[in-house]
């Protein structure tokens, strides 16, 4: 025990302590001390010992830590350690104080350098080390904060448009400038209790608590902001933004809760284009959820068996012979009923499902074939490919594959395949389209005026006809534009050999100014809907086909 060393020991044992230490009786007096405790102090080890602080120090020690742990383990008898700041000394303390015989003991070290540190590391978890702003869990802090005063207030979250764009033909370095710059323009918009976060990579957001001035309108003065043309590297450039705002407490008492409505709003607003602004609303919520629970459901019927294949049947302009049909899908989910391809397809695009779709497509369509073959029916049956197959090596290999095990002709099968989608990566899709073409499978193009394929690039494809897209026949009978571009289609088409098929005619007048203009067939509702597989036949069989040259007959 310290007490009951000789005072030889302990001023020899206290001087080799780095830290300050000091022994204080019950009264306070001090009975040793090393020189760091008296020279923190200005003063020296004789000048100390013997006295109490009360004497050498100043009298600001009775608020110091030094007072206060003394203090506390003097009446309990307890060992205690604490940092805290010393007044006296104006540095940050870690102080250890043990009871010692009938006083303590304590020895204090100079924490000031690691409390900065620390304190530095708390501001780095709480700033965006790019723009300085304050990140997520700094607005975090600040929301939670004011709820917890019960104070309202609103958060217009705002997302830069197609941000990887300018990483991408700009460079990250540029990009890191573009958000600065955005950083300081947003901030240069600020008023009074609003301030600015970066809560992601292209996302920023506001934190408002002032009420000057509708979240909605703010929000607009923000996008707007953003829009300010900025020079990059010598290169002009004008971002766009969106935003979307929620209220607090009304949208959601939670902070994480508020944000992801912020970005529910704000992918409304995306969807609806550049420069919009949207406020929270429950539905947007309500539909997300039906999003998701589609998703979770499609997920588990992936292999068909909530699938129907409809067939809506194609006309001849010429003899109004049956001469194919399209294979269209609908998802028969048990409770919203029949959903159309509008329901589903982007969902399952975006599961990266739509390779298995087509799958069971091409295998239902395929087996359709083989009845019709058994009839004695020889029509080809048309499949959509979406853009995930079209970029599927395999692709080829697992039409003939599916082709062979139904000893079904190749040229039974077409393959619609919109303009768009083939002029997406020319190169693989070109490469799928001479495999399939080599088969013998028709090829047909879709959606055929929207997509700006050049002459040259149809040329280079092996297709057999071109679907001229719905808007351009929806409006054949009133525009003169469209009748001029429906024209200009049939041309190509004929001098390229290729067949030309009119999608989505819904009138006889619409019907004959196609036939003049030598289109070869239709597609639409004024001949038939999509038909359900019974329905198809029955269809067939009341419209004389003409059927395909098969093959197999010698
Ligand atoms: P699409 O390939 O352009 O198919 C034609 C769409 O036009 C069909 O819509 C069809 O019902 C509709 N239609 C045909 N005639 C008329 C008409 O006279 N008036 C009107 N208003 N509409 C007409 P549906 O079945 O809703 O399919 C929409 C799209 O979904 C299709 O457009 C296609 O891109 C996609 N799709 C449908 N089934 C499949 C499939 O099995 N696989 C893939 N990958 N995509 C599919
Ligand atoms: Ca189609
Ligand atoms: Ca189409």
């Amino acid at each position: 025990m310290l007490a009951n060393l000789n005072s030889f020991d302990v001023n020899t044992l206290l001087s080799e302590v780095g830290e300050a230490a000091v022994f204080v009786d019950k009264n306070w007096t001090a009975r040793y001390c090393n020189d760091v405790y008296a020279r923190n102090l200005g003063l020296t080890v004789d000048e100390v010992v013997g006295r109490t602080p009360f004497e050498y120090a100043p009298t600001s020690f009775r608020r110091s830590i030094f007072f206060e742990t003394c203090e506390y383990c003097l009446v309990n008898r307890a060992p205690v350690s604490k940092i805290g700041y010393s007044t006296v000394l104006s540095r940050w303390l870690i102080v250890r104080v043990f009871p010692v015989g009938d006083g303590v003991f304590m020895l204090a070290n100079d924490a000031s350098e690691s409390v900065v540190k620390a304190y530095n590391l708390a501001q780095a978890a709480v700033r965006d080390s790019l723009t300085g702003l304050g990140n997520k869990l700094a607005m975090e802090q600040e929301a939670n904060q004011l709820a917890q005063q019960g104070q309202a207030f609103s958060v217009v979250l705002i997302g830069i448009d197609r941000f990887w764009d300018v990483n991408d033909s700009h460079g990250y370095a540029a990009g890191d400038m573009a958000l600065l710059e955005v950083a300081s323009l947003l901030q240069s918009m600020t008023v009074d209790g609003e301030v600015i976060y970066r809560v992601s990579g292209d996302e920023f957001a506001v934190l408002r608590r002032a009420q000057s001035g509708a979240p909605a309108e703010r929000a607009s003065a923000f996008v707007r902001a953003v829009k300010r043309p900025m020079v990059l590297n010598g290169k002009r450039l004008v971002l766009g933004a969106c935003a979307g705002t929620v209220r607090a407490p009304a949208d959601g008492a939670d902070f994480e809760l508020l944000l992801q409505r912020a970005g529910l709003a704000l992918r409304s607003a995306k969807k609806s284009g550049r420069d919009y602004v949207a406020v929270f609303r429950e539905e947007l919520e309500l539909a997300a959820k039906s999003r998701s629970d589609l998703e979770s459901e499609l997920r588990a019927v992936l292999d068909g068996r909530e699938f129907v294949l409809m067939i809506q049947p194609k006309l001849s302009l010429v003899n109004s012979a049956v001469i194919g049909g399209e294979a269209l899908i609908r998802w028969a989910h048990p409770e919203r009923g029949l959903l159309s391809p509008a329901a589903f397809l982007d969902i399952a695009e975006n599961m990266g499902a739509m390779a298995a779709i087509d799958q069971w497509v091409l295998q239902q369509a395929i087996a359709y074939s083989a009845q019709l073959r058994d009839m004695g029916v020889n029509l080809p049956i048309s499949i959509n490919l979406s853009v995930e197959s079209l970029a599927d090596i395999y692709l080829a290999d697992r039409v003939a594959i599916a082709l062979k095990e139904s000893n079904v002709p190749a040229n039974l099968l077409e393959v619609e395949i919109p303009e768009g989608a083939l002029m997406r990566d020319v190169s693989v899709s070109s490469r799928i389209v001479a495999d399939l073409h080599n088969m013998g499978v028709r090829i047909s193009i879709d959606d055929f005026g929207t997509g700006y394929s050049s002459f040259a690039y149809l040329a280079q494809f092996n297709v057999d006809a071109l679907k001229i897209d719905r808007s351009f026949v929806k409006d054949l009978a009133t525009s003169e534009a469209s009748r001029k571009i429906v024209k200009g289609i049939v041309r190509l088409a004929h001098s390229l050999s290729l067949e030309v098929i009119a999608e989505g005619p819904e009138t006889d007048a619409q019907v004959n100014l196609l036939r003049k203009m030598k289109c070869d067939a239709i597609q639409g509702y004024v001949a038939a809907k999509p038909l359900t597989w019974p329905q198809f036949k029955q269809f067939v069989a009341d419209h004389p086909a003409i059927t395909a040259p098969n093959p197999f007959a010698i």
